[in-house]
């Protein structure tokens, strides 16, 4: 499937570039503790060696940040730090890392008398002396006190939108271009909603995707997996972030799931229904999972691209998904939906159940539905 990416500019974090016609860059962030030197430089090889394309790693003390200069003399790759509350340690770390990555909602808890905006000045000073790129990372936990205050407490996107927005804006009027956003929440539906605005209003902006605290896999995974699906699908995200709660010899799973998230989506292996935005028949597929119930799904699912092949030209979306679990609530925002139990195979119109259909039947009675909606809902584009 060949998505349109957003427009976004080309922001270069060492020697990947994320934005413009950049494939999506996959990135991690280590647990260790920073001054645990051995367990960091371990673990910031091992993310590495699962094709990590950035790592970030946390200090917020003298101490965190000279324990990570000693980190950065063991190991290669494009490191960004993560600056808590103690923004000034960015002129101690710069000259060793690729990007440094702020809170807007963190810049108030040292030197308070200082307004924030003077505080990104001197980050954007440090970044652009030391050849660092800036993430300006804003997170559903930690919003700009100033920003909520201005919004009903019920509007949780508001607040870090307009956050976003503000430090977009200072930093562009300085001149200082080589930065990108995140808006991270640990709902996905408001990771979509957040994100897609800020998208709609700053498309030239490269964007940071991923769902905070998502949790363990696998309910963490397909937590990010559904916000990438209708992110991604539209075009919008340039690296992105599966954070998991695992031990932390298991950290690399983060990236692994990455790569096969954007993998599925790029092959309409979804779990969510995805509106490509393309106009033509869009045939989705769940990434399928121990919970498919009858292996002859992943047949099907491929029997469907195929039969359904004379309707390439309408704006029609099927989905076809393997289990009782998420196949009925998955399939209701599709034109036609498909899932699969052990011994029939579950037809629904939209949300309208149509019949259970034996594995032999269903080809042709997906035929005929489809023919019907073809028939009566539009011409060829
Ligand atoms: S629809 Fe069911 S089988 Fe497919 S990925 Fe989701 S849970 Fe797994």
């Amino acid at each position: 499937m060949n998505i349109e990416r957003n427009p976004t500019r080309s922001v270069r974090i060492g020697n990947v570039q994320i934005g413009g016609d950049a494939p999506i860059a996959v990135q991690s962030m280590t647990a260790t503790r920073t001054q645990d030197i051995a367990a960091t430089v371990a673990q910031i090889r091992s993310l590495i060696d699962a094709g990590a394309d950035i790592v970030r790693i946390a200090i917020d003390s003298q101490r965190d940040a000279e324990a990570l200069i000693d980190v950065t003399k063991e190991v290669t790759g494009n490191l960004s730090v993560d600056l808590q509350e103690n923004y000034r340690l960015a002129e101690i770390i710069a000259p060793h890392v690729a990007k440094l990555r702020y809170n807007p909602g963190h810049l108030y808890h040292h030197e308070r008398e200082k307004p924030w905006q003077d505080k990104v000045c001197y980050l954007a000073g440090i970044a652009a002396d030391n050849d660092c790129a800036i993430r300006i990372g804003v997170n559903c936990g930690s919003v700009d006190p100033d920003k909520k205050n201005k919004y009903d407490p019920n509007d949780s996107l508001s607040p870090m939108l307009e956050s976003a927005l503000d430090h977009c804006q200072l930093l562009d009027h300085i001149g200082f271009s080589r930065y990108c956003v995140s808006l991270k929440d640990s709902d996905p539906q408001n990771v979509i909603d957040v994100n897609r605005r800020f998208a709609e209003a700053r498309p030239d902006v490269p964007l940071h995707l991923g769902v905070t605290e998502a949790g363990m896999p696998p309910d963490g995974v397909i937590k990010t997996r559904i916000a990438f699906e209708q992110l991604i699908s539209r075009g919008i995200g340039d690296t992105v972030r599966v954070s998991l709660t695992v031990p932390n010899d298991r950290k690399p799973e983060e990236i692994a799931a990455g790569r096969q998230i954007l993998s599925d989506i790029a092959a309409g292996r979804v779990r969510s229904v995805v509106d490509y935005g393309l106009k033509t028949l869009n045939i989705i597929s769940c990434p399928s999972c121990s919970r498919v119930e009858n292996e002859a799904f992943i047949d099907l699912a491929e029997q469907v691209r195929d039969m359904t092949e004379y309707a390439q030209d309408y704006d029609i979306t099927i989905a076809v998904m393997g289990c009782r679990v998420n196949g009925p609530g998955e399939t209701d925002d599709a034109d036609l939906g498909l899932w699969c139990g052990p011994g029939h195979v579950n037809l629904k119109r939209g949300p309208e159940s149509v019949g259970a259909f034996s594995y032999d039947e269903i080809l042709p009675r997906l035929r005929e539905e489809l023919n019907q909606l073809i028939a009566a809902r539009m011409p060829a584009v």
